[in-house]
């Protein structure tokens, strides 16, 4: 007799939910308040313009164990993904641009070409990043025991970032451009004061 699952809620997880039941040979039934399916993930036309409510980019495109699941839900079929040079860009009135670029050498050295006074601080924002982004931490539910073992010893890392919110790193830059922009860095997210851990996280994808 086939078993059935009901799955309570159409946005990404109760999709998912389904798409793998349905693939190990469950009778699926999904409930959905809302009139169409979607969740958080969703985005409408009106006017012209499409307006999309949440995605700035699809966290695991890149070669993630995380992208496996995607191609397994059928995500990316007949969808091209553009793996974007430059992740956030922060322009002042006066045309000063600030490019986090995704690349991380290339934006040491964009860092550095607009203020050589802070190489320090920059070397030590790049290094967080590189030594993080040999940390899966987005997939280690997926490995298994292994998975999460590998990720202790970036624990220590990942508190003291944590701990760092964007605004108070930028306090670290005396370049006065570099010091209004770093705020802005993650998206327009700047008076939630993230911390840097989130942001820095975004250099694994990179
Ligand atoms: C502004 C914003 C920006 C974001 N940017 C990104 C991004 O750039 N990249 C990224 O990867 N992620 C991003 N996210 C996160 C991502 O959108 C969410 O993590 C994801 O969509 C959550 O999916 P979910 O299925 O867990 O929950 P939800 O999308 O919340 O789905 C829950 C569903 O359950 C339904 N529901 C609830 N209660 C009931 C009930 N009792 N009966 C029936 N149905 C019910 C709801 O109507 C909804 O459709 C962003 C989110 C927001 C809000």
């Amino acid at each position: 007799m086939t078993k059935k699952i009901i799955i309570i809620g159409g946005g990404i997880a109760g999709l998912s939910t389904g798409i793998y039941a349905r693939i190990n040979g469950y009778d699926t039934t999904i409930f959905e308040k809302h009139s169409k399916p979607g969740g958080l993930c969703t985005s409408w036309h009106r006017k012209g313009f499409i307006f999309d409510y949440c995605i700035h980019n699809l966290a695991g495109t890149g070669n993630l164990e995380l992208r496996e699941v995607w191609n397994e839900l059928g995500a990316f079929e007949g969808t091209e993904i553009i793996d974007h040079e430059v992740f956030t860009r922060v322009e002042d009135s006066k045309g000063n641009e600030l490019n986090i670029y995704t690349d991380l050498d290339r934006l040491e050295r964009h860092m550095k070409e607009i203020a050589p006074e802070d190489s320090k601080t920059i070397e030590e924002y790049v290094k967080a990043g590189k030594s993080l982004s040999s940390a899966n931490f987005f997939s280690m539910d997926m490995g298994g025991t292994l998975s999460k073992l590998k990720i202790v010893p970036h624990m220590p890392k990942a508190m003291k970032w944590g701990k760092i919110t964007l605004n108070n790193y930028a306090e670290k830059f005396n370049n006065e451009f570099l010091k209004r922009a770093f705020p802005h860095v993650q998206y327009d997210m700047s008076t939630s004061n993230i911390p840097m851990f989130p942001h820095l996280l975004f250099f694994i994808w990179f």
